[in-house]
């Protein structure tokens, strides 16, 4: 299958020696300085420059991708789809406030830019935009589907989500009515009860089997077949499911995690069957939610099959800017003493966390984001001192989707003052993630095609870690922070040992940036600004 690939179209090459382009891909010999630390029986720290040579290859032939959401019919999954369909029309409605046109706005990929270099004669600043670092899939040209246990098409579905426009709806009424969600599976005590009257297209069964990963691994393959796409990525944005409960010999190995499937244990979620699944077809799964889909036993299975897999929980709003936030202010020496965080909102999202248990995972995932900087300063906090951090959700009908997130930080500042500091954030909650979906497809899919080894060794190119900790950016929770290790020691720890979980947005921007430079032999983007600081 798939289409004729399209042809390499580059905005920049690379002059380097470094660097080699091919018709197929692009080869480059990059050299990681890092800094060694050890520490001497005097107490003193030695720090040693150090430098690791790896090879990167990216394979320049963007495929035909396609997207298959859990939980296709709602908010998320029917704004993001009238969203691309929009945009690769290059849609505009009237508004209340004039026309708006289609556009990728709050995608870093589709919305943000990079700074290339400086310009050599006038020592400008070249920015370009991010898509255009590599050789990345543009969401255009996405085809959309999935499954929902709402069986409304999504034209019906985006009227119940009342998150877009009329003027826009109906542009794309007859494109989205053509689209109905494929029946999925439902297990009523993941979910909040108040989410049964939606429950009328399921494929039979009430709890995990085999036949629902048969069934699931086949509706990948069939939608894969039919678009000839050359490769399909999933995405749960299905409702907030309870926690798992995580027990040895059910989900603690990739063997016990099957078996469990195979005798239906009822403690394996729906979101877990679907990342089974997508593992046994190759196609890389993100957890757009904030539950323990990745239980151990599936982080196992996934590294078994060298697949990909990324979560938890998308990160659009109040953590977004907490992770911001937090970092400024610990970065400035000021000491954050607590986080107030209240949120309330109206479409069915919050409906569903008004249930305890499927809040319990909304308030894991929310709290769970400054850890790393708190520890990172010695200075303003003692050992395991931490600054108090609360969580409150309330669902609120009447809002709808217009999500309010009310935060307030709390700091110690010089000689005992105090700062507060008061937010008030309100956004269309489905607006801020729909172009997260889009990111988090097209960093996973580019990731598919990124190799490396280290140089010298005459080993062959490999892939990365199948937990894709590059989507930090998008997403709440680093899931190898899963807080119960796998108890059989035959398996491969969940990440290296010890890998630290990094919260701080500028710092995972970063990341993901940088690699991506790596990949093409740049340098990453440092602020020095040498050039302009004179000699
Ligand atoms: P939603 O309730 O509108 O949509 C969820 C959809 O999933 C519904 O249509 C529901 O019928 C369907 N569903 C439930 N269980 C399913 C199953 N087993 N299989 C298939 N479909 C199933 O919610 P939303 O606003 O679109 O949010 C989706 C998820 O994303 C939620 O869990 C939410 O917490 C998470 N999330 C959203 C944001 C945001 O900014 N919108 C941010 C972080 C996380």
């Amino acid at each position: 299958g798939g289409v004729a690939p399209s042809p390499p179209k580059d905005l920049f090459v690379v002059n380097s020696p470094n660097v080699e382009y091919t018709d197929a891909e692009i080869k480059s010999k990059y050299t990681y300085r890092t800094t060694a630390v050890t520490k001497g029986s005097d107490g003193k720290y030695v720090a040693t420059p150090k430098e690791t040579k790896y090879d990167f290859k990216v394979d320049r032939k963007v495929p035909k991708v396609g997207v298959l959401l859990v939980g296709l019919g709602g908010n998320n999954g029917t704004t993001v789809t009238a969203g691309i369909l929009a945009n690769r029309r290059g849609l505009s409605w009237a508004t209340r406030t004039g026309t708006q046109t289609a556009n990728y706005f709050g995608s870093v990929v589709m919305g943000s830019t990079i700074k290339l270099g400086t310009d050599e004669k006038t020592g400008q600043e070249i920015n370009i935009p991010f898509h255009d670092l590599l050789p990345m899939v543009h969401p255009n040209d996405m085809v959309i589907g999935g499954w929902d246990i709402s069986g409304l098409n999504l034209a019906e579905a985006m009227d119940r989500a009342a998150v877009l426009e009329p003027t826009l709806k109906q542009l794309v009424h007859k494109e989205m009515a053509a689209i109905k969600p494929l029946p999925s599976i439902y297990y009523p005590d993941f979910i909040a009860a108040n989410q049964e009257d939606r429950a009328d297209n399921l494929i039979p069964g009430s709890k995990a089997c085999n036949e629902h990963v048969e069934h699931i691994r086949k509706d990948i393959r069939d939608f894969k077949a039919a678009n000839n796409l050359d490769k399909v990525i999933v995405q749960w944005t299905a409702n907030t499911e309870r926690f798992a409960d995580l027990i040895e010999g059910v989900n603690d190995t990739a063997e016990n995690l099957l078996k469990a499937i195979e005798t239906g244990h009822e403690e394996v979620s729906p979101s877990t069957v679907f990342a089974v699944a997508s593992i046994l077809e190759g196609a890389p799964f993100i957890n757009g939610s904030p539950q323990n889909t990745f239980v151990p036993g599936a982080i196992a299975l996934a590294e078994k099959h060298d697949a990909y897999i990324g979560g938890d929980d998308f990160k659009s709003g109040q953590t977004k800017m907490k992770s911001a936030l937090v970092d400024f202010l610990i970065s400035a020496g000021i000491k954050l003493t607590s986080i107030a965080s209240y949120n309330h909102l109206g479409n069915n999202d919050g409906k569903n966390l008004s249930s305890q248990r499927q809040f319990r995972s909304k308030e894991i995932s929310k709290s769970n984001v400054v850890d790393d900087m708190v520890a990172a300063n010695s200075v303003l906090y003692k050992e395991g001192e931490h600054p108090d951090h609360t969580v409150v959700i309330k669902y609120m009908p009447a809002v709808g989707d217009n999500k309010r997130a009310l935060d307030e930080y709390y700091a110690e500042i010089f000689m005992g003052g105090h700062q507060t500091i008061s937010i008030f954030n309100v956004c269309e909650d489905s607006l801020l993630a729909s172009p997260l979906i889009i990111d988090l497809v097209i960093v996973a899919e580019m990731m598919t095609r990124i190799q490396w080894k280290a140089q010298g060794e005459d080993g062959k190119y490999g892939n990365f870690h199948s937990v894709l900790s590059i989507l930090s950016y998008m997403l709440k929770v680093s899931i190898h922070s899963s807080p119960v290790p796998s108890t059989n020691s035959a398996q491969a720890p969940l990440t290296p040992s010890g890998t630290p979980v990094i919260n701080a947005l500028a710092k995972q921007r970063a990341a993901l940036t940088n690699i991506f430079r790596a990949c093409v032999g740049l340098e990453p983007e440092n602020d020095m600004t040498l050039e302009h600081k004179g000699l």
